[in-house]
């Protein structure tokens, strides 16, 4: 179970990647930089110590993949297909981390995320900046889990 192998790709699937065993951190985030690089109300994001993670695409990986970073987070490597304009995974050279989404992750053949029991997220962060209230039972932060205030 611990070693579990998530494979993920982007929309064309010319970009792929894998990370294994249990995620770092699994929440929901309703920061504004995740709605607007996915205008999205929340994201499903993951992250995962740089160890596990690798492409899975063939190389060079130049030829499918480009990478920026926004002004306000220049330590934060997002990288996309050069295809599909998809962004897959950013990787965090302060926290020597890579973050990836949980939609872009395998699914099975009931549409559920592969390995949702290690993979779900265990809260909502950022929820202050919210586009909309989620009534579930998770907890709810200002900011991460357990670092920030709890407000719901
Ligand atoms: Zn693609
Ligand atoms: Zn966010």
């Amino acid at each position: 179970m611990g070693s579990r192998v998530h494979r993920g790709s982007c929309l064309c699937g010319k970009v792929s990647h894998s990370v294994s065993g249990s995620p770092i951190l699994s929440a929901y985030c309703h920061c504004t930089l995740c709605q607007s690089l996915n205008s999205a109300a929340f994201i499903h994001t993951l992250h995962f110590p740089s160890s596990v993670f690798k492409w899975t695409h063939s190389e060079p990986h130049e030829a499918l993949l480009e990478s920026f970073s926004v002004p306000t987070r220049p330590w934060k490597t997002r990288w996309r297909c050069k295809n599909c304009g998809c962004t897959v995974a950013s990787y965090n050279s302060k926290a020597d981390k890579w973050s990836v989404w949980g939609h872009q992750l395998e699914k099975d053949s009931d549409g559920k995320t592969k390995g949702w029991a290690v993979l779900q997220p265990t809260a909502h962060i950022f929820y202050e900046t919210r586009a909309q209230d989620v009534g579930d039972s998770l907890g709810k932060w200002t900011g991460y889990e357990g670092l920030s205030d709890r407000i719901g």
